[in-house]
């Protein structure tokens, strides 16, 4: 997976010269500073050229034709999938099942595995830092089965309350479900702890890896979970794509959850047979040319290598952090001494929408909201915070930047 040498000196200019968006202005000139990569990444070069190189030389349905073209873009589909499979340490491409990101992925798990599983009284166990992906489905399917959703604490820190979460999982639980990293304190989770309190209970584990992916060498097996839910646009692949990992002998007891072409054995109007997985669950003509453009983002990570992403990554997070402590008024939520690149503040008297809004007059562009995670905002008491997420890609002179737009939107805001 991380075939460069940690050692390597990490050339970011040489990296962001293979994004073409990184080289545009906003406002009549402004050199562009993104740094909402946790909402979406960047794409390089090498993912638009792929796919717009199969629109106009490889354009045609998978596994349907025999004729070449259709044998091509099957080549291409099911590249993707041993790509991906590799990346994250699936044993085998066949317990990757292709979706169109994180969102599709929960809900394949909440009403393909969870709900015929569910009974009156059960419960499903996530946490108070999860994105609405990781809430949302379980609320629905414990809606139709009077169960309920549980959700473990997390200290002022931004470190989950592991006690409590070992504690919550009682008999009753079905299914566990927490974050890699989370989206808006960048906590990266005890993941393999938490797979092993859940193995001794006999509950499974699913893990929404979509902050986790683009930024950590990510092995599933090693993790210990037995379910990994991933989304490709913020690896820098294209939108629309993703991934659910699960354990072969689970996945082969899954009933489907979509039904149409390609999932099936044989349909008979009295009723049909199904395939084996991962097609039982992709039914429909997939996102041929977004995971033509996933494929090669991996291929495009991996010769940068995970390690090092990651490692530069911390880099940006520490010079990033001491920069903005430099704010009077500025109060970073989420302080866990294992995070990830991302920095959720607030500014004292300023609203995060206010204070978004003239920081992308400057042209840096943060995210400011509740990023679908009302639970964590009620946690800490806010309605909103102001997001900068970083990505390999960006560089110290933007958190300068970031940190010069905040000072000068404070004394606007004053
Ligand atoms: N989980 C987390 C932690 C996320 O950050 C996101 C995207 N913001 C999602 C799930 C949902 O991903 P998608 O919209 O690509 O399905």
């Amino acid at each position: 997976m991380n075939a460069v040498p940690a050692g390597v000196p990490f050339d970011t200019a040489a990296i962001r010269a293979r994004f073409p968006l990184l080289a545009r202005t906003v406002y009549g000139g402004k050199p562009l500073v993104y740094l909402d990569n946790a909402n979406t990444s960047q794409k390089p070069a090498c993912v638009i050229e792929a796919v717009d190189r199969f629109y106009r030389e490889r354009n045609a349905n998978v596994s349907r034709a025999v004729h070449a073209l259709s044998e091509e873009a099957t080549g291409l589909y099911e590249g993707a999938r041993t790509a991906l499979a590799r990346f994250i340490g699936a044993g085998s491409p066949q317990e990757l099942v292709l979706t169109s990101g994180t969102t599709m992925a929960t809900n394949l798990v909440a009403y393909s595995y969870l709900l015929p599983r569910l009974r009156p009284g059960d419960a499903v166990l996530t946490t108070v830092m999860e994105h609405h992906a990781n809430i949302v489905p379980w609320q629905l399917v414990c809606g139709r089965t009077d169960a309920q959703v549980l959700a473990a604490p997390i200290r002022d820190s931004g470190e989950l309350d592991v006690d409590a979460f070992v504690r919550l999982l009682g008999p009753r639980v079905k299914l566990a479900c927490v974050t890699h990293v989370s989206n808006v304190l960048g906590t990266v989770n005890p993941i393999p702890e938490l797979a092993a309190a859940c193995r001794r209970r006999g509950v499974p584990l699913l893990v929404d890896g979509s902050q986790a992916v683009p930024h950590l060498p990510v092995d599933v097996r090693a993790l210990g979970c037995d379910f990994y839910a991933f989304t490709g646009h913020k690896m820098c692949g294209p939108t629309g794509t993703g991934g659910l990992w699960a354990r072969r002998e689970i996945l082969a007891q899954m009933p489907p959850f979509f039904g149409g072409g390609e999932m099936i054995r044989e349909v008979r109007i009295e009723g049909s047979t199904f395939a084996d997985p991962p097609a039982r669950f992709e039914a429909g003509t997939p996102n041929i040319a977004g995971f033509a453009g996933l494929a090669e983002a991996v291929h495009f990570l991996e010769g940068i290598g995970m390690v090092r992403i990651a490692a530069r990554e911390q880099q940006l997070l520490r010079y990033a952090t001491a920069r903005l402590r430099e704010v009077p008024g500025l109060r970073i939520l989420g302080e866990a001494p294992h995070k990830a690149a991302v920095i959720s503040f607030l500014v004292e008297g300023a609203h995060a929408h206010d204070l978004a809004t003239l920081l992308d007059l400057e042209g840096v562009a943060v995210r400011s909201g509740h990023h679908c995670a009302h639970p964590l905002m009620q946690r800490y008491g806010v309605p909103a915070t102001c997001r900068a997420s970083f990505a390999f890609y960006n560089t110290e002179a933007e958190a300068d930047a970031l940190v010069a737009a905040l000072l000068k939107a404070r004394a606007l805001l004053a």
